[in-house]
């Protein structure tokens, strides 16, 4: 099937695509505002044919969500509970490891960490999380806490959030998950609830 662009200004890079000619930083910018976003999908669909065919590449990672227990009241989640609620917890050291051991194989070469936002336990727990998994897992990867989270640690430590990234640096983080930054703004984070909320009630 041929690529069916709807924004013609978009033409002049997809022949570039087609040839294999380097884009600019011009084309760049202008794939971002560009409204075609099939069209700019198709175009990348090709390159990665081209360059890919139908390999796909991924690596195993451990999913941990350390606590439930989060501050927060965002319209859309089912997995937060309050402080004392049934079904909250929050794993210590102990239970991390245990939680890990259980689900370990050799292949595991990422550790990706999201929770709640819990108040109840200081900044340092969540150092602590990250500072056990690489004591004990050296060579795995830790991505770990997403901007909300790096926004809320600033708040219970009183530290800037470039202060709090170095802490968690210093413990061992390697990398930040994707999720969370969107709803940092407020006026966004409001409209995705009500969204969300209009969705379930009908
Ligand atoms: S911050 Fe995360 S855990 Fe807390 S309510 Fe929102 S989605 Fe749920």
């Amino acid at each position: 099937m041929g690529t069916i662009i709807t924004d013609t200004k978009l033409e002049v890079i997809g022949e570039k695509v087609n040839n294999g000619i380097r884009l600019t930083i011009e084309d760049g910018l202008y794939l971002f505002e560009s409204p075609d976003l099939l069209g700019i999908a198709q175009l990348a669909n090709q390159v990665n044919q081209k360059k890919n065919g139908d390999n796909v590449y991924f690596i195993e990672n451990m999913y941990i969500n350390p606590t439930n227990v989060c501050e927060a009241n965002c319209g859309f989640c089912g997995f937060k509970r309050k402080p004392g609620d049934e079904g909250a917890y929050t794993m210590d050291s102990d239970a991390l490891l245990e939680y890990v051991e259980k689900r370990w194989n050799d292949n595991i070469r990422e550790f990706h960490i999201v929770g709640g936002h819990n108040h109840e336990v200081p900044f340092d727990y969540y150092l602590n999380t990250i500072r056990t998994l690489k004591k004990h897992y050296p060579n795995v990867t830790v991505k770990a806490y997403t901007g909300a989270e790096i926004e809320f640690f600033s708040r219970i430590s009183g530290l800037t959030m470039k202060e709090v990234l170095e802490e968690l640096i210093k413990a061992g983080l390697d990398t930040l998950p994707g999720g969370g930054a969107e709803i940092l703004t407020e006026r966004y984070r409001l409209k995705m609830s009500l969204i969300k909320r209009l969705l379930i009630n009908g």
